[in-house]
């Protein structure tokens, strides 16, 4: 299978502003941020959706989100949530067949809910 573009961002061959990484997993900046500090969480191995999760993989990749949530939480004294979201499939809006987590920090003032 042709690598798709997070694999290509997992390998090193394309940029990413990173924010964590271990061996089962890399975190870094969306390249188009909803809020500032958005960030993608992607499981190393090639996954395609939530559908191919098996309890291995729910437990190296589901289990990074508390921490991750608040390492940026901590990041910005300014952020007072955080949204977690994933598209699974075309028809929910995923448009990169690699499964990830969006991780979208909420200001007070950013009116996204209006
Ligand atoms: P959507 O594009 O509707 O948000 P997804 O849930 O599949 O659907 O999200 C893919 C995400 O990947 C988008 O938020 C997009 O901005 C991000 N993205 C695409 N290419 C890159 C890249 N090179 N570096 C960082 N983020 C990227």
């Amino acid at each position: 299978m042709a690598d798709d573009i997070f694999d290509l961002i997992i390998k090193g061959e394309i940029p990413c502003y990173k924010v964590y990484e271990d061996d089962d997993v890399l975190a870094f900046l969306d390249i188009s941020q909803v809020t500032p500090g958005h960030t993608l969480l992607v499981p190393k191995a090639h996954v395609n959706d939530i559908f191919d999760y098996d309890e291995q993989i729910a437990e190296k990749v589901l289990l990074k989100l508390p921490k991750l949530a608040r390492a940026i939480k901590a990041s910005n004294s300014k952020i007072t949530g955080i949204n977690i979201q994933s598209n699974n499939g075309p028809s929910a809006g995923q448009t990169v067949i690699h499964s990830h987590w969006h991780l979208i920090p909420r200001f007070d003032d950013d009116n996204l809910n209006s």
